[in-house]
């Protein structure tokens, strides 16, 4: 039978807008010793500026137009935030058969040419070269027209306000290791979790790719009933979410494949909240024993 006290914790977490789907959940927490987290929308707020425009041979507003026609569609935070800065100027652009490639980027037929918007993994897929650009800081997306590699853009993120102190805050309740998993190029990664002091960092990624290595992760367990955590907006890693010991999704409230595969719900995108659950949880278990 579940003590009581777990209904109770259950209730306290409903109210600090933690929904929790079963008791075993929060139990779990307080055995919590790694957590996973995902990068983009989870430790960082999703909302990329542009920082920067290279262009080859195109104006820079010509390379940017591109861009912004093939994000149209995709609910990526990359490309809601493209369409945020360059709102719909009513061109008459022509856009077919958009195919979003997960974990690499866009492609589109816009006036009856090939679009391509992505990363380098994109690039060397259809055998457009690429400019090396590895210095700059930032996530640099490349274009390509008709596979000839047209420049890139750089766009950068910001940091969630309380991820340095969510990181820190759970080191001192009982977590032993922090990793972060992103399909995102190195440099951007390890900008951002030297900032955080993220122990372990694991970029460019693909979404099978994300799964595969948390479950090394898994499989390296100091202890069989040390738990493993994962926390991820539900954007190129619901499976990971789905593979976790304890699944903890955030700021998905758009996404019912994410809320589906999670076992804990985050209702703000506030990291600061694992930690308070874990607190909530350890309480629990204390009443119990
Ligand atoms: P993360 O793990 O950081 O959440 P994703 O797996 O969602 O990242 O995406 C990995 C990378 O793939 C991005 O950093 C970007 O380079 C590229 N990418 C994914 N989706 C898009 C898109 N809609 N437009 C441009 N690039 C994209
Ligand atoms: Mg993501």
């Amino acid at each position: 039978s579940i003590p009581l006290s777990f209904f109770a914790g259950i209730g306290s977490a409903s109210r600090e807008g933690i929904l929790v789907k079963g008791s075993n959940f929060l139990e779990g927490l307080a055995e919590t010793k790694t957590i996973v987290f995902d990068k983009t929308g989870t430790l960082t707020k999703g909302v990329f500026e542009v920082v920067a425009i290279h262009p080859k041979t195109l104006e820079a507003k010509e390379l940017l137009h591109l861009v912004a026609h093939v994000e149209r569609y995709s609910n990526h935070p990359i490309a809601n935030s493209i369409r945020n800065a360059f709102p719909d100027e009513n061109d008459s652009c022509d856009v077919s058969d958009i195919t979003e490639i997960a974990g690499q980027g866009v492609e589109a037929m816009v006036n009856g040419h090939k679009v391509s918007v992505g990363n380098t993994k994109l690039m060397d897929m259809i055998g457009a070269k690429w400019n090396n650009c590895s210095k700059l800081k930032g996530t640099v997306i490349h274009v390509a027209l008709d596979h000839i590699y047209q420049g890139h853009i750089v766009i950068s993120d910001v940091l969630k306000p309380n991820s340095a102190r969510a990181i820190a805050e759970l080191k001192k309740n009982g977590i032993k290791q922090t990793v972060m998993l992103t399909g995102d190029s190195k440099d951007a990664a390890e900008n951002v979790a030297n900032e955080l002091k993220i122990d372990n960092v694991y970029s460019e990624l693909l979404p099978q790719d994300k799964v595969l290595k948390f479950e090394k992760i898994l499989g390296n367990k100091d202890r069989k009933n040390d738990v493993v955590a994962f926390v991820g907006d539900g954007i190129n890693d619901a499976p990971v979410l789905s593979r976790a010991d304890i699944g903890i999704a955030m700021g998905v409230l758009g996404s019912d494949a994410a809320i589906e595969a999670a076992d804990i719900v985050l209702m703000d995108d506030d990291p600061l909240k694992i930690t308070t659950a874990i607190k909530i949880s350890k309480k629990c278990i204390r009443i119990v024993r």
